[in-house]
């Protein structure tokens, strides 16, 4: 479940006092995005994974609340870009990617946010931007990789 970033990758190291500040930074990360994003989000149930899809779609312009659905696997949001928030956690077999056409999401023009994306770890694409997300005592601890380090002065 921990399986480490890909190496000789340079990570931006965040911690998040609470939800909002995860939502607050997902919102700044969103502004370098660019069409064909793919973000891999990878941490345990109530790492923060959602937390983070909403400040993102809301950094994209989305206005629609952004929910963690029960039994939807790929959720469109319309924002500046599509935006599609994809929970991999119900996902049984590969068999199934194809199924739900995972990998034309992963292609397209829109931007895709994958929680659980370790389960489709050999569809994603080499742009993609890995973060993994760890539960500290009361905090979150969130590692990038895929997004230009320098970028984390520009956040504020
Ligand atoms: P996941 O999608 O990874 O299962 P969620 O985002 O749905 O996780 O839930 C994270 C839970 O942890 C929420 O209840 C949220 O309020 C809580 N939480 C506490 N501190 C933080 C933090 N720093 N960042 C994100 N969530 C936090
Ligand atoms: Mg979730």
């Amino acid at each position: 479940m921990n399986e480490p970033l890909p190496p000789n990758q340079k990570a931006m190291v965040f911690e998040t006092a609470d939800a909002n500040a995860t939502i607050t930074l997902g919102e700044r990360l969103a502004k370098f995005l660019q069409p064909g994003a793919v973000v891999a989000l990878y941490g345990d149930l109530g790492a923060g994974k959602t937390t983070i899809v909403k400040g993102f779609a809301r950094g994209l312009g989305v206005r629609e609340t952004v929910k963690s659905p029960s039994f939807v696997i790929i959720t469109e949001y319309q924002g500046k870009l599509p935006v599609y928030h994809i929970d991999l956690y119900r996902i049984k077999s590969p068999a199934e990617f194809t199924e739900i056409g995972l990998d034309a999401y992963l292609t397209g023009t829109g931007v895709c946010l994958v929680e659980w994306a370790e389960r489709a770890e050999e569809l994603l694409p080499p742009h993609t931007i890995r973060i993994r997300l760890t539960v500290l005592n009361q905090t979150r601890r969130i590692e990038i990789t895929g997004l230009n380090p320098g970028i984390a002065q520009e956040l504020n």
